[in-house]
């Protein structure tokens, strides 16, 4: 795999919802599901366009689709803190 970096992924209440490998630079516009390495919130399974929420403040995170072939949530960035590497 080319170069990245494992983040951390927490909503603005702080809770922390996923670890994930982001490859490349750049913000994160959304995550592909099988590149998280920890999943707080139960992504893996979710069905396409539900709505994930955080666990802790009940916040939507974001909505699930298919993006090239492979489930990723595209993450509402009112509810997670950006992150840039
Ligand atoms: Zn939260």
């Amino acid at each position: 795999m080319k170069t990245g970096k494992i983040v951390d992924i927490e909503c603005n209440c702080g809770f922390r919802l996923f670890r994930y490998f982001k490859a490349g630079k750049g913000r994160i516009i959304k995550l592909l599901i099988s590149r998280l390495s920890a999943d707080f919130v139960g992504l893996k399974g979710a069905e396409t366009y539900s709505k994930p929420i955080c666990p802790q403040c009940g916040k939507e995170l974001g909505i699930i689709m298919m993006i090239h072939g492979e489930p990723a949530l595209k993450i509402n960035h009112g509810t997670i803190k950006d992150i840039r590497i």
